[in-house]
C-alpha cells in the first residue's frame, strides 16, 4: 500500500476535434521511447485508442505497462515522442510540452485502490469535483453509485468496506468527473478470485452502460480477451500487436499472441511460394494456400491452427485421438496426424474410429520461424 494516495483529477470533459465521419481519438502515442537511467523500458511505441473502446494492454511484470500508463497520466515526463489525448497534445518533449497530470482530464484506478481511510464513500466521489471546484451533483453521483453497486454505503469509510467494495469506490471516484479516459492499472490483480470475477463483470457492465474510453493493462490474458474491444501486447517494452481480439486471433503477430489469444496447434511446413497476405504452403504431402503474416519467406514455416482449422471430413487426413476435454456443447480434442505434434480439434462427438479430418485453408495462419 503506497503512503499517499494517488488521485488525477479530470478536467470538464473538451469537445473533441476531428474529422467528420471518423471516430475522435481518445489517445494517440507516437514513437514513445523511454528509459530509466540506461535501461529503455519502452521502445518506439505507436498506438490509437479511438473514443468508446475499452483497450486491455497485456503484458508480463516488467514489461513496461505502469510506465506507459505513468507517462499518459503525466506523473512519469516523456523523454522522446508524443502522447495526444482527446486531440490535444499533452506531452512532447520536442517541443518541451508536458500538461500537468490533472489537466489531462484523466480518470485512474489502481491495484491497490489509494483510498484515504478517514473519508467516506460519498467523500472519495465528490473529492476530484470538489479539488477542481466542480459543481457536485448529487443526483448523478448517486446513479454512479448505485451503478456500482454501492447504495446505501455513502457513509461508510475504506476501514468498513469488503476488497470488492473499496475496489468499486477507486472505479467510481476515477468516473465521476467523466474522464475522457480512464486509465487502469491491474485493477483486478490484488483481489481472489471471485472477487475478480465479480469485478470483472461489473467492469464489463459500466463500459456496456456508460461508454467510456479504457485502458487497462494487466498480465491475464482471460481478462485481456474478456473486456477488451481491442487488445496490445507489449514484450519487453514492445509494442508486438494492436489490435481486435479477432484479429489477434486470427492473425497474431507471433506464436506468443497466437498462445495468449486462445488454444492453437503449430505444425512446421514449407513455404514454397508467398504473395503478401496468402502462401502456398506444403503440409502432409498436399499444397495449400492459407492466409500468411507478411514476414514469412519461403522456406521453412509455422503453420498455425486453431481447433476449428481442421474439420471432420469423409476421405480427410486420418487422425488418432490423443486426448480429449468435454466442454459443455462440444469436445475439444487433440489429435497427431501423422508424426505431428498433438493439434487442437472441436469435435461434437468423440468418434468410435480414428477421424479423418481436412484443413480449413482460411482458419490457418502462416507466421515466420525466427531462427
Ligand atoms: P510492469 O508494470 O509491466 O510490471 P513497469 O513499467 O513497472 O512494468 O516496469 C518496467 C521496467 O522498468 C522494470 O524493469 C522496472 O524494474 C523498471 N522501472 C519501473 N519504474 C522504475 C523507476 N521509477 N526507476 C527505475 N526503473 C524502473
Ligand atoms: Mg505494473
Amino acid at each position: 500500500m503506497s503512503a499517499e494516495p494517488r488521485t488525477i483529477f479530470n478536467e470538464s470533459p473538451a469537445t473533441p476535434q476531428h474529422a467528420a465521419g471518423e471516430p475522435p481519438c481518445a489517445l494517440a502515442i507516437e514513437s514513445l521511447t523511454h528509459r530509466y537511467t540506461d535501461a529503455e523500458v519502452l521502445r518506439d511505441l505507436q498506438l490509437q485508442l479511438p473514443a468508446g473502446e475499452y483497450a486491455c494492454l497485456l503484458g508480463d511484470s516488467g514489461s513496461g505497462k505502469s510506465t506507459l500508463l505513468q507517462l499518459i497520466a503525466g506523473i512519469e515526463r516523456a523523454q522522446s515522442g508524443r502522447i495526444v489525448i482527446a486531440d490535444r497534445p499533452v506531452a512532447d518533449p520536442a517541443r518541451d510540452l508536458h500538461v500537468a497530470p490533472e489537466r489531462r482530464g484523466l480518470g485512474m484506478v489502481f491495484q491497490d485502490q489509494a483510498l484515504w481511510p478517514h473519508l467516506t464513500v460519498q467523500a472519495h466521489l465528490e473529492f476530484p469535483l470538489r479539488a477542481r471546484r466542480q459543481a457536485v451533483d448529487h443526483q448523478a453521483l448517486a446513479a454512479l453509485l448505485q451503478r456500482v453497486g454501492l447504495s446505501g454505503l455513502e457513509h461508510r469509510r475504506p476501514g468498513a468496506l469488503s476488497g470488492g467494495q473499496r475496489q468499486r469506490v477507486g472505479l467510481a471516484r476515477a468516473l465521476a468527473g467523466n474522464p475522457r479516459l480512464l486509465l487502469l492499472d491491474e485493477p483486478l490483480s490484488a483481489v481472489d478470485t471471485a472477487m475478480r470475477s465479480e469485478l470483472r463483470t461489473y467492469l464489463k457492465r459500466l463500459f456496456d452502460e456508460l461508454g467510456f474510453t479504457a485502458l487497462h493493462v494487466t498480465h491475464d490474458p482471460d481478462e485481456a480477451f474478456e473486456l477488451g474491444t481491442r487488445v496490445g501486447v507489449l514484450e519487453r517494452g514492445e509494442l508486438v500487436q494492436w489490435g481486435t481480439p479477432q484479429q489477434l486471433y486470427r492473425q497474431p503477430a507471433s506464436l506468443n499472441v497466437a498462445r495468449l489469444s486462445g488454444t492453437c496447434g503449430v505444425a512446421e511446413v514449407e513455404c514454397l511460394e508467398h504473395h503478401g497476405t496468402t502462401a502456398h504452403v506444403r503440409w502432409q504431402g498436399t499444397v495449400h494456400e492459407v492466409p500468411a503474416h507478411p514476414d514469412v519467406r519461403v522456406g521453412r514455416a509455422q503453420l498455425l491452427l486453431r481447433p476449428d482449422a481442421l474439420r471432420p471430413a469423409t476421405n480427410g487426413l486420418s487422425a488418432r485421438i490423443a486426448g480429449a476435454r468435454f466442454q459443455g456443447d462440444r469436445w475439444l480434442a487433440h489429435v497427431q496426424i501423422g508424426e505431428s505434434e498433438p493439434l487442437p480439434v472441436h469435435l461434437a462427438e468423440i468418434p468410435t474410429h480414428p477421424p479423418t479430418l481436412r484443413l480449413d485453408e482460411s482458419a490457418a495462419w502462416l507466421l515466420p520461424i525466427h531462427e
